[in-house]
């Protein structure tokens, strides 16, 4: 199986070089765009591109508006703000995700509370999730409060793992039913969605990133989405550094923060947005590939939710147990094929391993058994 995998990605890339995990493709208008922000001196925050580029991500996600970020932690860290989470409140979220999820959630002042995800998702479980709140949380008059640490429960954070959808509508129902505020990561999942509707755009805010290695790049960058006019409108204030506008008056009124994205990037951005439909094709092609693979193989492939469309921006395969996995991991990538496991648990990582947590179980035999293999889009 393993020797058959290495044939497999090196038949997909057409190449005896090494296979990184994931690279961007930049094969569309990126130098004529970049060349053009050169050209006009706006290079940094003020210039047409990125309110372009804002206007073409909501008509791509369907998102009401959209807010430019200098990347995807500063766009999570504003919209947890703007969900209302403070400092000394908890946020429920998942173990399984990259580490910039916790830590905006730490930067509110706020601690993440780990919920387990559910196998078929790899995101957030609707029955985890209430399961917790039943058993540990209670309705006070301003909000629900976690009994164990007394503390607010002032935001739902669910991740959509490597693009794939999570269960958004089992999560709404739960949250919903505690008021809780339902806030999205969706930073891998950019071309991903769920009965149609573009993952980011179900919970009151959603968040985008386009760091090199999400499936459409600014070199550093993210997004901010929501259909609530108001919210739209304090996110890019807030990452604006709070000026009142003005031809000539510096006033600020209250402490903002200098997360614009640079017209530069948003440039950059522009021209991998016009190519984004193609490389969702590619990508959905080359998990196709790995599925058929798997099948005829005995191998395990992580496919998409049912009744999703995923991005498949990061593909997966899950191996046996942690030896299986750990020979894997070591014959692939000492053969010049990148493959790498399951990021550490959020809740193993020291500044989070205090943490309130589920049994996190399915989260356990994920960080086990999974693993990355290479998903850059295929020429
Ligand atoms: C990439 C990513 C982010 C944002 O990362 P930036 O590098 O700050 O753009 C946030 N959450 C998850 C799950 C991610 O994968």
């Amino acid at each position: 199986m393993f020797d058959g995998f290495i044939r497999l990605v090196r038949e997909i890339y057409q190449t005896e070089q090494f296979i990184p995990l994931h690279e961007p493709r930049f094969a569309g208008n990126e130098k004529q765009y970049l060349l053009d922000v050169i050209d006009s001196t706006f290079v940094s925050s003020v210039g047409p591109y990125v309110s372009q580029f804002e206007t073409k991500i909501a008509e791509y996600t369907g998102a009401k508006h959209a807010i430019a970020t200098v990347n995807g932690t500063a766009a999570l860290h504003i919209a947890l703000l703007l969900a209302g989470v403070q400092p000394g409140e908890e946020v429920i979220t998942q173990a399984v995700t990259f580490v910039a999820t916790c830590n905006a959630i730490h930067y509110c002042g706020a601690e993440p509370v780990f919920v387990d995800v559910d196998a078929s998702t790899l995101g957030l479980s609707p029955a985890a999730l209430a399961g917790f709140l039943e058993q540990f949380c209670e309705h006070r008059d301003d909000g629900v409060y976690n009994k164990t640490s007394g503390k607010r429960i002032a935001a739902c954070l669910p991740m959509h793992t490597f693009g794939h959808p999570c269960d958004l509508a089992g999560l709404i129902r739960v949250c919903d039913g505690y008021g809780i505020p339902l806030v999205e990561d969706a930073a891998e999942a950019l071309g991903s969605r769920l009965n149609g509707r573009h993952c980011g755009t179900f919970g009151k805010l959603g968040v985008l990133s386009f760091n090199g290695n999400k499936i459409i790049t600014t070199g550093g960058g993210g997004m901010i989405l929501t259909d609530d006019a108001d919210l739209a409108r304090r996110a890019k204030h807030l990452t604006t550094t709070a000026k009142l506008p003005h031809a000539w008056k510096f006033e600020h009124d209250q402490v903002g923060y200098n997360y614009r994205m640079p017209n530069l990037n948003a440039a950059l951005g522009l021209a991998q947005l016009e190519q984004l439909p193609d490389f969702v094709e590619r990508k959905r092609a080359l998990a196709r590939r790995y599925l058929d693979w798997a099948q005829a193989s005995g191998a395990h492939f992580v496919e998409e939710p049912a009744g999703t469309h995923a991005n498949y921006w990061l593909n997966a395969l899950l191996l046996d147990d942690l030896t299986q996995r750990d020979t894997f991991l070591e014959f692939s990538n000492t053969r010049g094929v990148m493959t790498r496991p399951l990021w550490e648990l959020m809740s193993d990582l020291p500044m989070y391993k205090h943490c309130q947590r589920d049994g996190l179980r399915q989260s356990r035999q994920l960080a086990e058994r999974l693993v990355n293999v290479p998903s850059s889009v295929v020429s």
